[in-house]
């Protein structure tokens, strides 16, 4: 298979939810001028181009790859390296290419835990040998390969080189179209490396919700413990709403619905660490004020009561950044790229 003369568009999945293609159908009748415009090449979820299609195609000839998706297994990385030799350019496309996504919530867990957790305790699973998946069993035929298993879930761009960054989750299809329509019209691309499909400011430019000036909170609530009031901002109502530490492009969506934004388009620009920046706006947020007169133990006892109302910490401040953060891998011991 060869690219016709139209430029090519290829998406590609790693280690995700398959939510940034169907971004892609969600552009509804524009995908009629994504078909118009583009040779769709490689796309797995939909053609049945193969790997060896993309080998045979000389280095640098697809124009445009989107890529989606952590870097979780050697199969990824490979593909990763493969795609980055063949495109023009690439497009880390999606919060889990982008940050590490929900796949990388694991990197605060040692990897050999997940194994024990889905193989060995799971109370579905009949394992009496305790088999777990490896790289290669040799068995009577010949050997069986499949993809290792990284210590550490890796962005694109902890990757490859990548040309932009394209976040949300999955992006929204009015941002995915607009790039698209950039590269369509021929219009100049912003330079390399930018963040593209997104904004530059925080979701809370584009919520709805009113923010008081004077803004305290005393505890945090969960979703389920209380109705909001529909007009105040979520985070004053004591809801962590992951809005200030978000880059805006998405409008809002989740606010506007009533549902705090957990954060899935990464940190804003200029912010390196999207759950820094969350804890260190929850602590100013905190009404001190009453604790003032109580003693050092009154004190501990009580801040650690409010920080307890945060059941998950990890999974509320970097739920889709932990790969992309400045923690990136908590418990497990090694630097990823290492195969089990
Ligand atoms: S509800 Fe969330 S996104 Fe809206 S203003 Fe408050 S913190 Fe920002
Ligand atoms: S509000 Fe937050 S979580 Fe919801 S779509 Fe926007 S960036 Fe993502």
């Amino acid at each position: 298979m060869t690219p016709t003369t139209k430029p090519t568009l290829s998406v590609y999945w790693a280690s995700s939810c398959g939510g940034c293609e169907i971004a892609l159908a969600n552009l509804h009748e524009k995908i009629l001028d994504v078909d118009a415009h583009f040779t769709l090449f490689f796309c797995p979820c939909l053609l049945d181009t193969k790997k060896s299609d993309v080998e045979a195609v000389p280095d640098g000839s697809l124009d445009i790859t989107l890529f989606n998706g952590a870097v979780r297994t050697s199969e990824n990385e490979e593909m990763a390296h493969l795609l980055r030799r063949k495109s023009k350019i690439l497009i880390a496309t999606g919060a889990c290419a982008c940050g590490g996504g929900i796949p990388a919530l694991a990197n605060i867990q040692a990897p050999a835990s997940f194994f024990e957790t889905i193989y060995r305790q799971n109370p579905t699973i009949d394992n009496p040998g305790n088999v777990v998946p490896r790289p290669s069993t040799a068995v009577n035929e010949g050997t069986l390969a499949i993809p290792a298993f990284f210590d550490r879930v890796r962005t694109l761009a902890q990757t490859v080189d990548v040309d932009y960054i394209m976040p949300g989750c999955p992006p929204e299809p009015k941002q995915l179209w607009a790039v698209i329509e950039l590269i369509v019209q021929g219009k100049p691309l912003p330079p390399k490396g930018s963040v593209i499909g997104a904004g530059q400011s925080s979701v809370c430019e584009e919520c709805e919700r009113k923010r008081s000036e004077d803004r305290k909170i005393t505890r945090l609530f969960r979703t389920y413990e209380l109705v909001p009031e529909p007009e105040k901002c979520l985070l004053e109502q004591g809801i962590v709403c992951m809005g200030p530490a978000t880059r805006d492009g998405c409008g809002g969506l989740c606010p506007n619905v009533n549902m705090p934004c957990i954060g899935c388009y990464g940190p804003p620009a200029g912010i390196v660490d999207q759950g820094a920046k969350m804890a260190a706006l929850l602590g100013s947020l905190m009404d001190i004020e009453p604790l003032k007169e109580l003693d050092e133990e009154a004190i501990f006892k009580r801040t650690r009561g409010t920080v307890s109302t945060l059941p998950d910490v990890a999974g509320t401040f970097y739920k889709f950044s932990m790969a992309g953060s400045m923690l990136r891998q908590a418990a497990s011991p090694r630097e990823g790229g290492q195969a089990r």
